[in-house]
């Protein structure tokens, strides 16, 4: 094959200079006190000048995708700049509903005042994101920040260095540093960010990291969102249509070549409808990608794992499951050179191998069957709350027990990660998945202080003032069984 011609081309980082982003995030505050008073009108009109230099810079940023780790273009549109439109839809459909302060009804304690909950803006907003889905995962929640009128810094992936170089001129292109800014850079830039008493925190990443990042928000009291990752179990049920739940979890986790963060991560089987499930999965993948290891390693439709180290990683899982008696039963190539582990599926896992504690993020597909349900519902909840979980099932009796007897960020019935693009819908995990939520309204409401205003019409409180009285403690008497 033609590596050459498909290259992933590699380039160093410029890191920010520290004391730059001590000014900008300095210049950043009267912007801040000012877009507290911004209309919504204003909002959608920053927003829509991003959209416009997405817009116009699409070419560029699918060929970014192409350099970082060779991202199919159709990818690029539907998964990176996609989901920045349906974001930046949702707001302009509703953003001055989201902004009108929600009245609520008193309580009898308040009987005479109105209450009202006023969403303000948390303030300057540090979004810090990862590689996997650089472009979508720094400016779906920037439209968020914008929406709920909070300047951004945004610190993007150093690991894939085309879309962030991209990203920074788009956003030097589009906005003032005051408005909108973007340091980029590696480890210490973080932290020099994550020094600065931001109003809120917006972190893509993994666990690990966002541990520490929350521990440096801490310091500073700042609210934090954490998008985080982990291993998301799919469950196949002995009742579950066969062919389509291979066909979409061959497609959740080939996508981005297994890159996402809710892609089914290993595969639950009922052992009855096991050697089914194998089968119709190797189907979806020779008709995706083609039917010999050349085809599929030719693929345009096959991004490349990120870099040498996560190869090396990932190569690290197959070996150890091998070494410790797992069975292969598709694929296996690797091609260290080329970035490049062919879709491999196995089986015959020991719950200790790495692959089967460590989020896989690669291209790597344990299969386990099963004949209990229970004990996979248990073997789900031994582990770390996932960001998704999967249930495929025409039995409502299982899919029942699935869904209230487990935990997770998110989950699908009879289909994978599409709930990502559930604009409704909060988008976020739970626990060692993540803190908070994105996505239309939520993701408007994690950059904003949800403020509690009582305002009096007239002033009952007064029965309260001392001196107290009779009637004070008459009131005082009663009032528990008036509540
Ligand atoms: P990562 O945590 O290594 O890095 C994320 C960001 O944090 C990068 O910008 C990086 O420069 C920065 N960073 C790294 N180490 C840091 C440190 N010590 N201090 C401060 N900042 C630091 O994650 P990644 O490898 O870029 O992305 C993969 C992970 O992200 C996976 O776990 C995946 O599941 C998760 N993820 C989650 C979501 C979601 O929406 N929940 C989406 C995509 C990826």
């Amino acid at each position: 094959m033609n590596k050459a011609a498909q290259a992933v081309e590699t380039t160093a980082v410029e890191s920010a200079d520290h004391e730059e982003i001590r000014r900008v995030f300095a210049a950043q505050r009267d912007t801040m006190l000012a877009w507290r008073q911004s209309t919504a009108a204003e909002r959608l009109g920053r927003i829509q000048r991003l959209v416009d230099a997405v817009r116009a810079h699409t070419d560029e940023i699918v060929e970014a995708g192409a350099k970082d780790f060779r991202k199919p273009p159709e990818e690029v549109h539907l998964t990176e700049i996609l989901p920045i439109y349906m974001e930046a839809k949702d707001a302009q459909r509703h953003l001055k509903k989201w902004m009108k302060p929600e009245k609520v009804a008193p309580t009898r304690m308040m009987v005479g005042t109105k209450g009202y909950i006023q969403y303000e803006p948390k303030g300057r907003a540090l979004i810090i994101s990862p590689w996997n889905y650089p472009l979508n995962l720094s400016l779906g929640p920037m439209v968020s920040a914008l929406a709920a009128g909070c300047p951004v810094i945004l610190k993007p992936s150093e690991m894939t260095p085309h879309m962030s170089a991209l990203m920074s001129r788009l956003i030097r292109e589009t906005f003032d540093e005051t408005e909108v800014a973007v340091f980029e850079g590696e480890v210490d830039v973080s932290q020099t960010l994550l020094d600065l008493p931001f109003d809120h925190i917006f972190f893509t990443g993994s666990p690990a990291v966002g541990k520490i990042v929350m521990g440096a928000a801490a310091k500073n009291l700042t609210s934090v969102t954490l998008e985080l990752g982990g291993k998301s179990p799919t469950i196949v049920d002995e009742t579950a249509d066969i062919k389509a739940a291979a066909q979409t979890i061959a497609w959740g986790k080939y996508t981005n070549n297994g890159q996402t963060c809710i892609a089914p991560d290993h595969i639950y089987v009922h052992n009855k409808v096991r050697e089914d499930f194998v089968r119709a999965t190797v189907e979806a993948l020779q008709k995706a990608y083609g039917d010999s290891a050349d085809a599929q390693q030719e693929s345009p439709f096959l991004a490349r794992i990120v870099n040498a180290n996560h190869t090396a990683r990932i190569k690290g899982l197959l070996d150890d499951a091998k070494e410790r008696g797992g069975r292969v039963l598709y694929g296996d190539t690797v091609d260290e050179s080329d970035r490049y582990i062919a879709p491999t599926l196995l089986t015959d896992l020991p719950d200790d191998a790495r692959i089967m504690e460590e989020e896989i993020f690669g291209p790597l597909l344990p299969i386990i069957g099963y004949d209990s349900l229970d004990e996979v519902i248990g073997k789900v909840n031994d582990a770390p709350k996932p960001l998704a979980l999967y249930i495929w099932s025409k039995n409502e009796k299982n899919i029942d027990e699935v869904m209230h007897r487990t935990s997770s960020g998110g989950a699908c019935i009879n289909h994978a990660v599409v709930h990502f693009l559930h604009g409704h819908l909060p988008f976020g995990g739970v626990n060692n998945s993540g803190i908070g939520n994105a996505h239309g309204l939520f993701g408007f409401k994690a950059f904003s202080h949800e403020r509690a205003v009582v305002r009096t019409r007239f002033m009952l409180a007064r029965m309260f003032f001392p001196p107290y009285t009779k009637l004070t403690n008459f009131i005082i008497k009663i009032l528990p069984k008036s509540l």
